[in-house]
């Protein structure tokens, strides 16, 4: 062997994955672009990342992903959905989210057994990651019964995907609060037994959790929760380390019935109560005044914007350019499948973009690239992740979307940024990465039989519809009793 390529060799370092060839989107600081990338992967995280011609040289694996021809971006991260939602895709449609949380969400919620809540969950999350989503904040609703906690976080792990595991706490169960309907009682437990719960979730997470899952707490809305309580729940999250994510303004709502019992806007009666800070996710904002922006500004709240459900609800569009333009950190969510109905994050994007334009009446309002920051590190910032994900860059964990653009549906591409926000499906989706392990290879889920776990979520869930709504579900939803 000649003197040099022996040297060449013993400098080699060894780690355990590359991809190579890629045109690589960084999304870091400088938005550092290599049209001939490569990244370094040892033990989960990011050990280089720069020209391919660089790191070939320098680094060798027993997992070498050829990204040739293909697009490398960060994982996205999605800021919002609800998990079981996944088993009411398609029911009630047409109505308002007060009289849709009355008549779909809650009767469903309440017959769902623990392996319904792990199918949905499961098939929630494939969704995700075909849709190129590497990190999830998933939101539980308010329910006495723990066992359905445990039953989702065990999605979470077996799916492979980075999660934040949100757990609802309420304590005001009126017909203000939070669901409007008879069902309440069925879903309302003391405070501090849900707290414990909380408590319980947090450990689980830690000790099941793989180091992916992590606990957030996640009351509804601000209506089904007691003054004094944000303290406890301010405490809660400084005690356990956690963010706090809250339905907030999501229709006038919040400013009718705050206004009437305490003779103040939403905003600035969660100012006032010392709520707002930055561990706080505040999920929609569509009905957010130019006073609670303001508010939400100078206390670097962080939002979740979830165009596609904005749309499906009809509950309007959320003043998402006055935001960014007073520094807010917005990021992108999907809502739960029963509000979308799906949890397609390229679709996110670029009806993100899009309702803002049709709103403002501006094509220059929002960009591609402003998109894909709000579901990478906008993302990562707006849960207090920015320094181990939602961007590629050393050091961090290696959440990794590879694009294959060379399909009907993007080709010719000649922007990958615009490409991936404005001419993508999950179809263009061919490789993910979660911490390093690759939990999607040539668009194949990989360790999970997706198919099996299809066949089994289509029968769980047409029972789940029967038993919920009865057989009038029939006239709306035919394909319920088809073979
Ligand atoms: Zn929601």
């Amino acid at each position: 062997m000649p003197e040099q390529t022996l040297q060449a060799q013993e400098k080699m370092e060894t780690v355990d994955t590359l991809i190579l060839g890629g045109y690589l989107v960084t999304v870091d600081e400088a938005d550092r672009e290599y049209p001939d990338g490569a990244l370094a992967i040892r033990d989960g995280r990011l050990v280089a990342v720069g020209p391919t011609a660089e790191i070939a040289h320098r680094y060798e694996a027993s997992n070498v992903i050829n990204a040739s021809g293909k697009c490398i971006f960060p994982g996205l991260v999605n800021t919002h959905t609800h998990l079981f939602q996944t088993f009411m895709k398609g029911l009630g449609e047409g109505i308002h989210v007060h009289e849709w949380l009355k008549v779909v969400t809650t009767p469903g919620i309440l017959q769902m057994e623990p392996d319904d809540f792990y199918l949905s969950a499961m098939v929630g999350c494939m969704e995700a990651i075909r849709s190129g989503t590497t990190t999830l904040v998933e939101y539980m609703y308010p329910n006495p019964r723990h066992e359905m906690g445990d039953a989702v976080l065990e999605a979470l792990v077996d799916s492979g995907v980075r999660a934040l595991l949100g757990r609802s706490v309420a304590d005001i169960g009126d017909n203000d609060g939070y669901p409007v309907t008879a069902y309440y009682a069925d879903l309302l437990e003391p405070l501090d037994e849900a707290l414990q719960d909380c408590a319980r979730l947090v450990r689980a997470c830690r000790d099941r959790g793989e180091g992916r899952v992590t606990f957030c707490l996640a009351p509804p809305n601000m209506r089904c929760v007691e003054p004094e309580t944000f303290a406890v729940f301010q405490e809660f999250a400084r005690a356990h380390n956690c963010i706090i994510t809250m339905h907030t303004c999501e229709t006038a709502r919040d400013d009718e019935i705050i206004g009437a019992r305490h003779g103040l806007r939403a905003i600035e009666w969660l100012e006032g109560l010392g709520f707002l800070a930055s561990n706080f996710l505040a999920v929609h904002c569509v009905h957010l005044i130019e006073d609670g922006i303001r508010r939400f500004a100078r206390n670097d709240v962080r939002v979740s914007y979830n165009p596609v459900s904005n749309m499906y609800l009809g509950n309007g569009v959320a003043p998402v350019a006055r935001l960014l333009e007073e520094g807010v950190i917005v990021s992108l969510g999907v809502d739960g499948a029963s509000s979308n109905n799906s949890q397609n994050m390229l679709e996110a994007l670029k009806m993100g973009v899009l309702l803002q334009r049709a709103a403002t009446q501006n094509p220059g309002v929002m960009s591609s690239r402003d998109a894909l920051r709000m579901a990478t590190i906008d993302g990562a910032r707006a849960i207090g992740m920015a320094h181990e994900i939602g961007s590629l860059e050393v050091g961090k964990r290696a959440d990794v979307l590879i694009a294959d653009f060379y399909q009907p549906i993007s080709a010719p591409y000649y922007n990958p940024v615009s490409t991936l926000a404005f001419s993508s499906s999950p179809q263009v989706v061919d490789t993910v990465l979660v911490g390093g392990r690759v939990v999607l290879q040539d668009g194949q889920v990989t360790a999970l039989n997706e198919r099996e776990l299809i066949l089994r979520a289509q029968q769980a869930g047409r029972r789940l519809a029967l038993r919920s709504y009865g057989p009038q579900v029939l006239e709306l939803c035919p394909a319920i009793a088809a073979p």
